[in-house]
């Protein structure tokens, strides 16, 4: 028996709860994984409280990432010992997931935990923070380097946005973190921030085309700070969008692409190629400051995991929630 947050569906009602499970129950997949820590990522608060459509089959142990140890593999990628970490891939969607002691999945869908890490420091990082370095790295593709100018970080104070605002520090860039949470301004300095705006100045709006200053950005909001964040974006520059904080709409219009060449690029991590991915955690042993992990990081158990999704989706949760499972 291993314990797991488990999420049931009737007719009516949803219900989440710490579970035991046996583990017979586990799905199909060719490895087993003893999991050392888990994350609450911003989709596990929406599984957990049914505020998102993110659950695709029920019951459903919730979490999109998970670190630990191969207990059982039938598969030659991995063998039993072996350090692994998981993030996306329909895990925690349609696919039990992290938010347990135990995990059962295709080999395909691991990677080796990079050396530099233990399996804490990378879910400290996790999937927000590997879905930061994908941001970052396709800015970098894009040419734009610290003598670009500014690089915009949008909800800065969140997961992704806390690991941004490192990673793009550590590698010289000018950082311009916007919160709504003005008390967090000497966290977002620590982390690296010149400058801290407040979010209304962008989450309203906008004109079309507004002053340019942006060289690139990292939007972890979507709505109307996305669009304001193309509007001031400076010719040449690259938006790019992850999430939805604020909203899944996008009210924005061509102006910003047709008329200053912007690039909006779409960053996805759950089904990213494994190459891709393997760079970028291989980019994060390298340009994360580990001396961050413990700032941007908070460490709770499983049994605290519900009430925080909730806190989670009325942003008032600083960073990274790390969930020790056992
Ligand atoms: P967090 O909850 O940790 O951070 C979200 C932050 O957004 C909050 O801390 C807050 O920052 C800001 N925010 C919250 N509500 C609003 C609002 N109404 N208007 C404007 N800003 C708001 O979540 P994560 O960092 O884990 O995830 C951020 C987003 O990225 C989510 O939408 C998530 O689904 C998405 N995501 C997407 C991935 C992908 O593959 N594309 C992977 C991982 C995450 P502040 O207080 O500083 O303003």
């Amino acid at each position: 028996m291993f314990n797991a947050i488990l999420i049931e569906k009737n007719e009516k009602n949803l219900s989440v709860t710490n579970k035991q499970i046996k583990e017979s129950q586990l799905p199909e997949g060719d490895v087993t994984v003893d999991i050392a820590y888990s994350t609450l990522n911003y989709k596990d608060a929406l599984a957990i409280t049914g505020k998102g459509p993110v659950v695709r089959s029920y019951p459903m142990i919730p979490g999109i990432d998970f670190a630990g140890t191969v207990s059982q593999s039938d598969n030659d990628l991995f063998k039993a010992g072996d350090h692994v970490l998981l993030n996306g891939w329909g895990v925690g969607e349609a696919h039990w997931g992290g938010l347990s002691q135990k995990a059962r999945v295709n080999a395909d869908w691991l990677i080796k935990l990079p050396e530099n890490f233990n399996s804490f420091q990378a879910m400290v990082i996790g999937t927000a923070g590997y879905t930061a370095m994908l941001c970052v790295q396709a800015l970098v593709d894009h040419g734009i380097s610290p003598e670009s100018g500014e690089i915009l970080v949008t909800g800065a104070a969140g997961g992704v946005g806390s690991v941004a605002v490192s990673i793009l520090a550590a590698k010289g860039f000018t950082v311009i973190a916007s919160t709504g949470r003005t008390e967090e301004t000497e966290y977002l300095r620590q982390l690296g921030a010149s400058e801290i705006i407040e979010r209304s100045a962008l989450s309203e709006a906008g004109k079309p085309l507004q002053k340019e200053r942006w060289a690139g950005v990292v939007d972890t909001v979507g709505s109307h700070t996305l669009a304001n964040a193309c509007a001031s974006t400076r010719y040449g520059g690259m938006v790019t969008a992850c999430g939805l904080a604020q909203g899944m709409d996008f009210p924005a219009t061509v102006a910003p692409f047709i008329l200053r060449g912007v690039t909006l690029s779409g960053i996805d991590s759950v089904y990213c190629q494994r190459k891709k991915r393997e760079k970028a955690w291989e980019a994060l042993t390298r340009d994360l400051d580990t001396a961050h992990l413990e700032l941007i990081s908070q460490e709770v158990s499983l049994s605290e995991v519900i009430d925080i999704s909730a806190r989670m989706l009325d942003g008032k949760v600083r960073g990274r929630i790390v969930v020790d499972v056992n």
